[in-house]
């Protein structure tokens, strides 16, 4: 896909509420074919309800990142949904355990933190590589809170823990795809307005998506394994 091109076929993660919710909103407004994945789609009432505005072109599939078997079985379906071929791959589901104190962080979370935001994205970049096209975009959608040098304090280990490692498995997938063209970033999406971000967040979904989108659309093959906020200002690690 040539640098600034749009994105046709897309699948995102974590696609039933508030990011990924929006991204699938704004690929469609733009004629994308998506692929929305959640792990409960019969209860994803807000995506349903999308897929029924836009007949053949919103396709919801199962999906829970932590899981083996789950991630097996999408990449089975994929090829029934959308020829099995993706130019875009939004890494966006992810979980935030909140309220947790040095001396009392358990490993139940960091567990799941880390399968979740690192692993997740690993694993299942790794099982579609094959059906990304050359010159495709990944697009791993990390937090501040991972970036190492802007750390000060004991704020969400768990969350930040795994997103630092996230980013690093956005380097590595980097240099893994860019033979075939293919960018692979780390995204900051802003503090946004979601169950996630809560009431107090800076900015709305809509603003953070849209920024997200410009910058993965211009994104060039220098660009990738870096990471980069919603106005594409580049990130510290
Ligand atoms: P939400 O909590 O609103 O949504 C999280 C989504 O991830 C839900 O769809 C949830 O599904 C899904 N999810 C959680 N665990 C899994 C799993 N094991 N398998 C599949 N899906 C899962 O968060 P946001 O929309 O705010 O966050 C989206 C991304 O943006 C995350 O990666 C987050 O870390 C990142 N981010 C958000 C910020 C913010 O201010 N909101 C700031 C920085 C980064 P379910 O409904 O089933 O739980």
């Amino acid at each position: 896909m040539a640098p600034s091109s749009k994105p046709r076929q897309c699948l995102v993660t974590g696609a039933n509420r508030g990011i990924g919710l929006e991204f699938c909103r704004q690929l469609l407004e733009r004629g994308a074919e998506v692929v929305a994945t959640a792990r409960s789609p019969g209860r994803a009432n807000d995506l349903n309800h999308l897929a029924g505005e836009y007949p053949g072109r919103l396709h919801v599939l199962p999906l829970d990142v932590t899981e083996a078997k789950s991630i097996a079985e999408l990449v089975r379906e994929l090829p029934l949904v959308v020829d099995g071929r993706l130019d875009l791959l939004i890494n966006n589901a992810g979980v935030l355990h909140s309220g947790e104190r040095f001396g009392h962080v358990t490993s139940t979370n960091l567990d799941d933190s880390l399968r979740t935001n690192a692993s997740g994205p690993f694993l299942l970049t790794q099982a579609l590589s094959e059906a990304l096209e050359d010159g495709a975009r990944v697009a791993n959608i990390s937090s501040q809170l991972g970036s190492i040098e802007n750390t000060t304090g004991f704020y969400t280990p768990t969350y930040a823990i795994s997103k630092a490692a996230q980013n690093m498995a956005t380097r590595l997938l980097a240099n893994a795809l860019r033979e075939r063209g293919i960018v692979v970033l780390a995204l900051h999406p802003g503090w946004v307005q979601t169950e996630m971000g809560g009431p107090d967040a800076q900015i709305p979904p809509t603003q953070a998506v849209e920024g997200l989108l410009r910058v993965i659309d211009d994104a060039e093959l220098e660009q990738s394994g870096r990471f980069f906020d919603y106005n594409g200002d580049p990130m510290p690690w």
